[in-house]
């Protein structure tokens, strides 16, 4: 049982994110040390929302450089910490050509400089590290083969690659090898935060999150003639960093927890969408399998075993050891939208009408 002294700095890397501004923001506010990592601390546009959260919260914030590839790059920031929460890894699906140099690398190099650090420095107690329901499983279509279609903490995705599902396998292999590397010592424990599709409103506009593209894509009208049948779990994003700051504290917290308030597919999410911004150019229909195959290579640039595997099926997760361990509680996904779609149109990503 590890038990966190709470007047020792916590280290965040990827500060910046999407995700973890809202981890580095409660932290402030609940008056904790934050020793944020970014790759460019002087780059205002990356990092000007921190420092605003930090001139009124009752905590305190210092930035730090550090490359995930940079072998050494976070030792200085996890100096005196006792929990270090690990959330920087790329988060992209489309846009780059080598899959091993835009993800896995950083994903896992990336774990292992950051575990290395944790191995060189005493006060290291424990690591909360962000995966991912993408570690837990590769393509809809296996929740055909598990237990009443639902996914749990026992699942590991073992169908994704380099060239099939690149994201999914930088995270399963990042995660895996963050469990090897803290198997090989007994100063630090680890638990792992297994997100769904993370959604709700950002404190950043500068964030690469895929997140970003799914309600940007339904709300600009790229969609409008319909969208494929494709289910998510999706997870408020504020619920998402209060899990990270939950397990981090938590002497009883160990292993993996799946982090998942509901599923939804993209016709279901318009819906709801539409019920508050009736103007936007929302999809109405879902199209065809046969279609989605034959125009998504061109059209996305999604493979065909892409849709093969993953249009048409329903997903579903376990989120029972979130509630139960962490004490979890879950927004209600419509809320979770709405203010997500609002933040993006306040902030000029999307429209006004
Ligand atoms: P994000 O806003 O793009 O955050 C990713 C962070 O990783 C950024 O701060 C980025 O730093 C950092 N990063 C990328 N490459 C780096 C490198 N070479 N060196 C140092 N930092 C680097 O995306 P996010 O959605 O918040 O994702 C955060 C974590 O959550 C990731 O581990 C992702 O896999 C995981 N996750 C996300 C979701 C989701 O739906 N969003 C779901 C499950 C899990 P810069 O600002 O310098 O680019």
């Amino acid at each position: 049982m590890v038990s966190i002294d709470k007047s020792k700095p916590v280290a965040v890397t990827g500060a910046s994110g999407y995700i973890a501004s809202w981890i580095v923001q409660i932290l402030l506010e609940q008056g904790f040390t934050v020793h944020a990592t970014v790759r460019d601390p002087n780059k205002e546009s990356a990092v000007g929302h921190l420092k605003k959260t930090a001139e009124g919260a009752k905590g305190s914030l210092r930035l730090f450089s550090a490359d995930l590839l940079k072998e050494g790059n976070f030792d200085e920031a996890l100096a005196g910490c006792e929990l270090v929460i690990h959330t920087a890894s790329p988060f992209v699906i489309k846009g780059f050509k080598d899959s091993y140099e835009a993800l896995v690398r950083p994903a896992v190099e990336g774990t292992a400089n950051v575990l290395n650090a944790c191995n060189r420095h005493e006060s290291v107690r424990r690591v909360v590290l962000t995966s991912s329901v993408a570690s837990v499983y590769g393509d809809a279509i296996e929740s055909t083969d598990v237990p009443g279609g639902v996914f749990t903490e026992s699942h590991w995705n073992e169908t994704s690659s380099l060239t099939h599902q690149p994201y999914s396998y930088s995270k399963v292999m990042a995660e895996r090898k963050a469990w090897e590397m803290c198997k090989a010592q007994s100063r630090w424990d680890l638990v792992t935060i297994n997100p769904a599709l993370v959604m709700g409103p950002s404190l950043t506009t500068q964030t690469q999150s895929t997140s970003i593209d799914v309600l940007r894509d339904l709300g600009s009208g790229v969609q409008k003639t319909g969208v494929p049948h494709l289910e998510f779990g999706v997870v408020d994003v504020r619920d998402v960093a209060n899990a990270h700051i939950l397990a981090g504290f938590n002497p009883h917290a160990q292993g993996r927890f799946i982090v998942n308030a509901g599923t939804s597919s993209l016709l279901q999410m318009a819906q709801i969408l539409r019920q508050k911004f009736p103007k936007y150019p929302l999809p109405k229909t879902e199209l065809p399998k046969w279609l989605v195959k034959l125009v998504a290579p061109f059209v996305a640039g999604v493979s065909r075993e892409f849709i093969s595997k993953n249009v048409g099926y329903s997903i579903s997760f376990d989120n029972t050891r979130s509630k139960k361990i962490l004490g979890l509680s879950y927004r209600d996904l419509n809320v979770t939208l709405w203010e997500h779609f609002d933040q993006m149109i306040k902030d000029g990503l999307l429209k006004s009408r």
